[in-house]
């Protein structure tokens, strides 16, 4: 089987989809490795370590697409390139199928079998192929990271001859995976930190790395049996943002990372809560690309209102590339090595599989997954 690797087309992105030695790994399983010339550039890794790790290179991007069986990126293609694919050849990378009816429409017209990174379901099985976890995580950390380099305080306590400094106050609004790595970055940086979700199953989560949790009765949340949380009525957000208010107007910095998946993101944090904050203080709004859950938030880009800077960075995982392209190139081998056969030296799509079920979205002409399905 011939597995090929672009280079990513977006210039400003920092990671790249497989590094060397998970190439050689898949090497080692029979697998022939072709990748275009430069593909690891962003990321440090210069073409030599891809030579040595048993892949060719290919200067001819066209060439190097039409001729795969299975191609790997990170980011969803551009539809021109879905069209030099082979009928019947295996596509892996995100590619938002909620959102990208062009991109889902070629992949059936192609006849390629499409995975989408977005929708490997959170089943134990699947965790080491979880590139939404992966990435989330180090945005997580990466955004608590900014927000201490902007803030014009320091996190820790600090008992000084010249006085002691109290500690600066955290605000985390969402605790998913970047919720979590973002209370752990905070409090490893000495914060005193505070945190809340819809789903009252993290309450403990959040204890257990010695923050406090926010309570609010917002009656019936929930959640989803991938752990995803539901979205919340009208009445609930309001609640919920009368009850945040005060907690958004004592903390120095508030990191927002509520999603509903497949979903715009809610919008938490009204501009009202962004003008009682303190003035210095910094919000980072990781739902940024999803809509944003702060008012004010501009998609890509850093603000000032009233004295508050509002951080709405996109591609917060690109920041930490080094880490993040190793995650998600370990999420990608293990995905390959699990059903990769030994004997025909291919990746097997077991149709019946309940991982392949949840991420194969196109196949052989027609939408394979029954979410999409039912959407369509
Ligand atoms: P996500 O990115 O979709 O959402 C981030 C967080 O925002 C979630 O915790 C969600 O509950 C919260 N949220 C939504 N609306 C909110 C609101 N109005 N106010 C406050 N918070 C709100 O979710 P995620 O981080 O990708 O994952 C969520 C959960 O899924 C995890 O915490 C975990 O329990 C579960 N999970 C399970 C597995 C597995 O079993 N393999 C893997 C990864 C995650």
């Amino acid at each position: 089987m011939k597995i090929v690797i672009p280079k990513e087309y977006l210039t400003d992105e920092r990671r790249v989809p497989l590094i060397p030695s998970n190439v050689e790994q898949l090497v080692k399983l029979g697998a022939r490795m072709e990748v275009e010339t430069g593909m690891g550039k962003p990321s440090g890794y210069a073409d030599d370590e891809y030579v040595s790790a048993g892949a060719t290179l290919n200067q001819d991007r066209g060439a190097l697409l039409s001729s795969a069986d299975l191609v790997l990126r990170l980011h969803k293609p551009p539809i021109e390139e879905i069209e030099l694919l082979r009928e019947g050849s295996i596509h892996i990378s995100y590619f938002d199928p909620f959102n990208e009816k062009g991109i889902l429409d070629k992949f059936v017209s192609q006849g390629i079998s499409a995975i989408s990174m977005e929708m490997i379901p959170r089943v134990t099985r699947a965790q080491k192929m979880d590139a939404l976890s992966s990435q989330a995580s180090l945005a997580g950390y990466a955004a608590v990271i900014i927000a201490a380099e902007r803030l014009n305080k320091v996190f820790p306590m600090m008992m000084t001859p010249a006085g002691t400094i109290s500690p600066s106050r955290v605000f985390v609004i969402g605790v998913g995976v970047a919720g979590l790595q973002a209370i752990a970055t905070a409090k490893r940086l000495g914060a005193r930190v505070e945190a809340f979700d819809t789903r009252p199953v993290v309450e403990e989560q959040v204890q257990s790395l010695g923050a406090k949790f926010v309570k609010i009765d917002l009656g019936e949340t929930g959640q989803t049996k991938d752990g995803y949380a539901k979205a919340l009525t009208e009445e609930q957000i309001d609640k919920q943002r009368q009850e945040m208010a005060k907690h958004c107007a004592m903390a120095d910095v508030v990191i927002t990372t509520a999603q509903i998946f497949g979903k715009k993101a809610p919008l938490i944090v009204t501009k009202e809560m962004v003008a009682a904050m303190k003035n210095g203080s910094v919000i980072v709004d990781l739902a940024a690309q999803s809509g944003g859950n702060v008012e004010g938030t501009v998609r890509g880009e850093e603000v000032v209102v009233n004295g508050v800077t509002i951080i709405g960075m996109e591609n917060m995982p690109s920041r930490v590339a080094i880490h993040t392209s190793q995650m998600y190139s370990n999420n990608l081998t293990s995905l390959i090595t699990e059903y990769w056969d030994d004997e025909t030296k291919n990746f097997e799509l077991c149709l019946d599989d309940e991982i392949i079920k949840g991420c194969l979205v196109t196949h052989e002409n027609e939408i394979f997954s029954e979410t999409f399905k039912k959407l369509m």
